[in-house]
């Protein structure tokens, strides 16, 4: 019999794999506190189980495990950026910034990707496999440990399509959810528009804030450097994105990453505005960072678009470039190291 990831179970799953076991129900609390709390990873030092349930448990569960396999710490800004090395020896990125509001982690969901952004250093040798929940929440667990720093915002925005990965990163949360100091409304999901997922995700009223990465105001221009947008356009992007805002009251934010002399013009900007006019939602103006062999660069007119943007009647702000000096965008450590 395979044996069960335990760190990915919710506290209802774990009572209920050890009542399954012929276990008391108070067993959970005690195995989720040591797993969770205080972040052990054998159960022979869990003290206050018996030898019989230590060792029926290493029969039934494994405990999954991560590795820093390299630390980037920037002189500019403390941000940290991290390549984790998973139990079967594949490799993701975490970053780990520093916010006036306290600590934000982002965080990968899958080895690689599959959606082929042009512009994306994390889908460029293609997609292994989906992260397990487990390996997503030993990305924080093992940044808290490590920096000794306390983490209170979650972005999913790392390596990976989160909605391409759905039953896991929604365990994911539900994992989050379950911590006292941890709300589900300081976390973020980036995602480059799997129309039927956003769908899926607005029933589930999470109250998460929704990221979708647009890009681009046309559907020419779009597909052009996202090939998402030839499954899914614009017009049936924009009604799942009302739909998700009508449905759960979270507005959306639309990432919109600057490229020069691609993205970055008037005519662009006024593409924009007429697309997003009278929709309660945040555009999220990025310049780009360059990824090496990258045919894209960082765009000069930033703060010129913001403004066009605002004049239009958009609420939009320029991010914060965190971590420069230590290549904190997603994709590019593991790629580097490959
Ligand atoms: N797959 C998800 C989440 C991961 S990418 C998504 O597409 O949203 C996280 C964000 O970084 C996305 O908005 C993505 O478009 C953006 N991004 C990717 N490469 C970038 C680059 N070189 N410069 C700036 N932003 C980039």
């Amino acid at each position: 019999m395979e044996k069960i990831d335990i760190l990915s179970l919710t506290y209802d799953e774990l009572q209920t794999s050890l009542v399954n076991i012929g276990e008391q129900k108070f067993r959970a609390r005690q195995i989720y506190d040591w797993l969770h709390e205080k972040k052990l990873q054998e159960f022979s030092k869990m003290s206050n189980l018996s030898a019989q349930l230590k060792s029926k448990s290493e029969e039934k569960f494994w405990i999954n495990s991560i590795k820093i396999q390299k630390r980037l710490v920037s002189d500019l800004d403390n941000t940290v950026k991290y390549l984790y090395r998973l139990s079967d020896g594949e490799q993701v990125e975490t970053v780990l910034m520093e916010y006036k509001h306290g600590n934000s982690i982002c965080i990968s969901t899958q080895v690689g990707c599959k959606m082929g952004c042009k512009f994306c250093a994390s889908t460029k040798a293609g997609y292994v496999r989906n992260l397990l929940p487990s390996e997503m929440l030993l990305q924080i667990y093992e940044s808290e440990r490590d920096s000794g720093r306390k983490i209170n915002h979650v972005v999913l925005m790392g390596i990976g399509e989160p909605l391409d990965n759905f039953d896991n990163v929604i365990k994911f949360l539900r994992l989050l959810e379950e911590k006292p100091d941890m709300s589900l409304r300081h976390i973020s999901l980036s995602t480059c528009g799997l129309v039927d997922r956003i769908y899926e995700l607005a029933e589930l009223k999470l109250g998460i804030t929704l990221s979708v990465s647009l890009h681009a105001p046309t559907d020419e221009l779009r597909s052009s450097v996202m090939p998402i947008n030839n499954r899914y356009n614009i017009s049936e992007l924009m009604k799942a994105c009302r739909y998700y805002f009508d449905t759960t009251g979270r507005r959306i934010s639309y990432e919109f990453a600057l490229i020069d002399g691609v993205n970055d013009n008037k005519e662009t900007a006024e593409s924009l505005i007429k697309l997003l006019k009278g929709q309660n939602c945040h555009v999220n103006l990025i310049p780009v960072n360059d990824i090496k062999d990258g045919v894209f660069s960082r765009s000069k007119s930033v703060e010129s678009f913001k403004n066009m943007l605002c004049s239009g009647g958009l609420n939009a702000t320029v991010r914060r470039t965190l971590g420069a000096d230590i290549s904190a965008a997603c994709g590019q450590l593991r790629r580097d190291n490959q």
